[in-house]
């Protein structure tokens, strides 16, 4: 049976769209216009260990602080990013980090939240991907992988000029990419996955198992480890190679399966600058040998903080 399409918003529909970003510690809401300007904006703790319902009032009490702005009526489409898995066939999610939303309706349930509209659901990986290929670091690249580095690693495509979320919005999942087939195990029941080895949590441990110790303050993150590494640290260094190797093996190998020419790396992890990216771009020479893949260029991502709000409505978009 054919079913007639839907409203499909392009990204030069005039008038805003409505933009969620849901992630383990916050949810965050914004009105978005065609040019990536956030009009309004509202955040809430998320309430992780709660019950689904919970969870989805504060989502419900973001969308109540948007729909208060006079611009709220102009709004057409809601798009939104969700930390994953997703299941945007199905429109419902299983954030890894609230267990209370095992295949939550989440699409069905903002549709009807914001009267009617239409709602798309992608990845935040692939949220972040379509934020930097909107207006960050892989704009006017039309194959490109982007990779959010913190505590996991998350990432997305851009293939043939558009964003490529796959059928269910996970595609671009590089983080368990695995990279040492004898490597310890991933909590997705992987081995040597790239998170596994280059997530800010395994990084710091690798420093610490190499003798590395926090200062006073106690800070064992991996932005704690970047500061020893700039002071020239050997195990800091040593965790920052060893990430910087995983990641670019994943990168590599995602070159030489489908073709990319930039690699846009963001996240906390990212936020150590030329501590990750110098041996990066070395490891990649190691790694990305074919060529084709040899004009890959790596940078850092560009649009910040928002990159999750920005690509919920480029999603919405698309
Ligand atoms: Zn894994």
């Amino acid at each position: 049976m054919l079913t007639a399409p839907g409203p499909v918003p392009s990204v030069t529909t005039p008038g805003p769209v409505v933009a969620l970003d849901i992630g383990g510690t916050k949810i965050a809401g914004a009105l978005v216009d065609a040019a990536g300007g956030i009009l309004a904006r509202s955040r809430r703790p998320t309430p992780a260990r709660e019950d689904a319902e919970t969870v989805l009032g504060a989502v419900e009490a973001v969308l109540a602080d948007l729909a208060a702005s006079p611009l709220w009526s102009a709004a057409g489409a809601v798009g939104i990013g969700s930390a994953g898995p997703v299941d945007a066939v199905r429109g419902t999610v299983s954030p890894v980090n609230v267990p209370g939303w095992r295949d939550f309706p989440l699409v069905e349930r903002v549709r009807r939240l914001t009267g009617g509209r239409p709602v798309s659901l992608v990845g935040d990986g692939v949220a972040m991907t379509a934020a930097e290929h909107w207006l960050g670091a892989a704009r006017g690249h039309d194959n490109a992988l982007c990779l959010v580095v913190s505590t996991g690693v998350g990432g997305g495509l851009v293939l043939g000029g558009r964003l490529h979320p796959g059928p269910t919005g996970n595609a671009g999942h590089i983080g368990h990419l695995s990279v040492d087939l004898a490597g310890d195990p991933c909590a997705c029941g992987g081995r040597g996955c790239v998170e596994r080895l280059a997530a800010g949590p395994h990084l710091a441990r690798h420093a610490l198992d190499g003798g590395w110790r926090p200062g006073p303050d106690g800070d064992a993150s991996a932005a704690a480890v970047a500061r020893a590494a700039g002071a020239g640290h050997p195990a800091a260094l040593a965790a920052f190679e060893r990430a910087a190797r995983a990641l670019a093996a994943g990168i590599a190998a995602t070159a030489h399966l489908v073709e990319i020419d930039v690699a846009v790396v963001g996240g906390g992890v990212a936020g150590a600058g030329e501590v990750l990216f110098a041996p990066l771009r070395r490891a990649l020479a190691d790694y990305a040998t074919l060529s084709f893949a040899r004009g890959l260029t790596v940078v850092p991502a560009a649009t910040g903080t928002d990159a999750g709000l920005l690509g919920a409505a480029a999603a919405a978009r698309a």
